[in-house]
């Protein structure tokens, strides 16, 4: 469903991307791992269309969206939760989930996504009419991610999602993304947490230095002794 083939990003003299290759199929959940500076963050960024890359392509559904504007990514079925989420803290739940299906694709879809993402997180439907400011980490991150699926989204990215969440809270939001890769959605998932992001995915990419260094399964990663030392403490 996406596909990205020899992707080039550099920030002025720094190449923070060099040739990526990664696809994403409907339903599936994939996770990106590297380290701090590896160039996760740019890829997603890339795919949304947020920073422009100097070289490859992007396809979605067989269309070339490589040099989108953000805005018409979004209506080809990308939606991207940025790291640090994005949301406006003044206004409530509701509302800002009612932002979200500003997208031409996702207007007249508004009560039925509502109701898909109050499903998904039961929590945001008790506190619709908080102020998003007032709520924990975990809550704002279930708005953040809430927000991005009212776009009707086929392929979710996210960034470090579970940054800063309580172990608890992290699993309760990486199992309401598994719920949301049943329903066909594709996930690719940028974590530092790779045991539990692991846990949940289908397969997994390495990403060092703007390079993909490995792909396999999330099951044979797991069992991988670079994995296992880089990014499962070595146990
Ligand atoms: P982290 O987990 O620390 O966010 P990352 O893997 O997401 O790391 P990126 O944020 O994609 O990494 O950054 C990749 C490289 O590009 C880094 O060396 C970073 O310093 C550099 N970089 C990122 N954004 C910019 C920018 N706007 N201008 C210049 N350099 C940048």
């Amino acid at each position: 469903m996406l596909e990205v083939s020899d992707l080039a990003v550099s920030y002025g003299r720094h190449q923070a991307l060099d040739g990526v290759n990664l696809r994403v199929e409907k339903g599936e959940i994939c996770v990106i791992l590297g380290a701090n500076g590896a160039g996760k963050s740019t890829l997603l960024k890339a795919i949304a269309g947020m920073v422009r890359a100097g070289r490859g392509s992007v396809v979605m559904n067989g269309r070339n969206i490589s040099g989108m504007k953000a805005h018409r990514i979004v209506e080809e079925g990308i939606a991207l939760v940025p790291e640090g989420r994005g949301i406006f803290g003044e206004l409530t739940v509701a509302e800002n989930l009612q932002l979200g299906s500003y997208a031409a694709r996702a207007r007249s879809h508004e009560a039925a996504m509502l109701s898909e993402v109050y499903r998904l997180f039961p929590r945001l439907a008790e506190r619709k009419r908080q102020v998003v400011r007032t709520m924990s980490g975990g809550e704002q991150q279930m708005v953040a991610i809430g927000r991005a699926l009212m776009s009707r989204p086929e392929i979710l990215m996210l960034d470090e999602p579970s940054l800063g969440l309580s172990p608890l809270l992290t699993q309760e939001l990486f199992r309401a993304l598994k719920e949301v890769a049943e329903t066909g959605v594709g996930i690719l998932l940028v974590e530092q947490n790779a045991r539990q992001s692991l846990k949940i995915s289908d397969r997994g990419y390495l990403i060092e230095n703007g390079h993909v260094t490995g792909e396999s399964s999330a099951e044979a990663m797991m069992n991988n002794p670079d994995v296992i030392n880089a990014y499962l403490g070595g146990v």
